[in-house]
């Protein structure tokens, strides 16, 4: 039985090795990434960011043996607090509401997919190549054939793709996407502050787009600031200096003074969904299947439960059926998918729309929001609870 992956961004590293824990190691997998994890040269296909990992994505990933490997690159996050450009109400939800060690972690994508590769490196019944690339992919009846530009060629009988954004595989497929553009430009840097972030990040949300601080080491924070793209042009003519100055005017002084340090990294913000994310002996996952705003840090975290959703149909289904690419068992993955698709997006877009929006009683439902959930903890509790604790989607 063979299956091959095409792109081993963090999304398809997950799905290789929960299949194979899950299967005992049972199924041969070959996975293909154009950029080789030691270099990951091809900017394009690959950004160094911080990565905001929730309570539930930790749990995931502890039960398929991986988050030992990663705990000692991580920073917890124990408190969350939320606010807005336009009041004065703070909502600060805090791991001891939930009776929890940490609400969430932090980490670098560049370190977690080198930590992971390392762990699919030392898998007997995982093929890597890389770097790599499918030229041309083959679907027969009960096979898929790909052939990589390296001259090789891999047979086998489901083809997942993990390729991200820039996703082409999936379009040779016929498989259409539904994309809307938020009009928005996400700005990740670092910034350093003279007070310490005490594990607790800090969400914003303006008129304009939004500003997320998230604790990294003792003074350094990870910085995502998302603003309307008319804007981009004067951002670029800026230098540190006034870059700096602009977030300490937006987030203010809750940290001390603030410096933005590292490199910005810019990129357009849409959202992006498979229209089917199955087709005859293919599964998509992750980016390739929905980009999502990253305004509540959901992204990777969806791919995630992707990976492993998938990975535990798969073996469920094994048994009874013998043929990995078994469009039944595609079928049942699609469908187990939909609603946290959906809810995932639907929350991140209520956000943006919500929050971001002048529309006069949008602004005055959005105040009277932050309000209720000031005075009403419980509904503050479970929206938090939706976003990162959602264990339901597991079983
Ligand atoms: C500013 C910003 C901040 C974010 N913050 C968060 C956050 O805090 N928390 C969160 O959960 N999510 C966050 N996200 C979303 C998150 O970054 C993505 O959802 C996640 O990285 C997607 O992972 P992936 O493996 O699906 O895709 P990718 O990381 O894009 O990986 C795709 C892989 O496929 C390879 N590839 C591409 N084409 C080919 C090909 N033709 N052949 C072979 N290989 C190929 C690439 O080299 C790459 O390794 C953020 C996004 C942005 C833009």
């Amino acid at each position: 039985m063979k299956l091959t992956i095409i792109g081993g961004g963090i999304v398809g590293c997950v799905f290789a090795l929960a299949l194979s824990y899950f299967s005992d190691n049972q199924i041969n997998i070959d996975l293909i990434d154009i950029n080789d994890p030691e270099t990951q040269h091809n900017k394009k296909f690959f950004h160094d960011r911080t990565l905001a990992i929730s309570h539930y994505t930790y749990y995931m990933l502890k039960n398929i043996k991986i988050w030992k490997h990663l705990k000692k690159y991580v920073t917890k996050i124990s408190s969350i607090e939320v606010s807005n450009q336009m009041n004065f109400n703070k909502i600060k939800i805090s791991a001891n509401d939930f009776l929890l060690p940490f609400l969430g972690h932090t980490i670098s994508s560049k370190i977690m997919r080198s930590e992971l590769f390392k762990l699919l490196k030392i898998k007997s019944n995982i093929y890597l190549h890389c770097p790599a690339k499918p030229i041309k992919i083959i679907r027969k009846q009960n096979k898929n054939i790909i052939i990589l530009n390296n001259g090789n060629q891999i047979i086998s009988n489901l083809t997942v793709i993990a390729d991200g954004m820039h996703t082409n595989i999936a379009k040779q497929f016929n498989i259409t996407y539904k994309q809307y553009s938020y009009k928005q430009i996400a700005m990740s840097s670092k910034i350093c502050t003279t007070l310490s972030h005490n594990h607790c990040a800090f969400e914003k949300f303006l008129l304009s787009g939004s500003l997320a601080i998230l604790p990294l080491e003792l003074n350094v924070n990870a910085l995502i600031w998302c603003f309307p793209e008319n804007n981009l042009n004067s951002i670029l003519s800026w230098n540190k200096n006034q870059l700096s100055k602009e977030i300490q005017n937006i987030f203010g002084f809750h940290l001390g003074s603030l410096f933005v340090i590292g490199k910005q990294q810019y990129i357009r913000l849409n959202l992006k969904v498979a229209e089917q994310r199955i087709s005859h002996r293919l599964v998509l996952i992750g980016n390739s299947a929905q980009i999502i705003h990253p305004i509540a840090g959901q992204g990777l975290n969806l791919g995630i439960r992707d990976a492993i959703l998938l990975a535990k149909v798969l073996k469920s289904e094994l048994a009874k059926s013998k043929d990995l690419g078994n469009y039944k068992i595609l079928l049942k993955y699609q469908n187990i998918r939909k609603i946290d698709q959906l809810r995932t997006i639907c929350i991140t877009n209520f956000l943006i729309n919500i929050f971001s929006n002048q529309i006069p009683y949008l602004v005055f439902i959005r105040n009277l929001g932050l309000y209720i959930l000031n005075y009403f903890p419980f509904l503050t509790k479970k929206i938090i609870k939706n976003m990162f604790l959602n264990r339901n989607y597991y079983n």
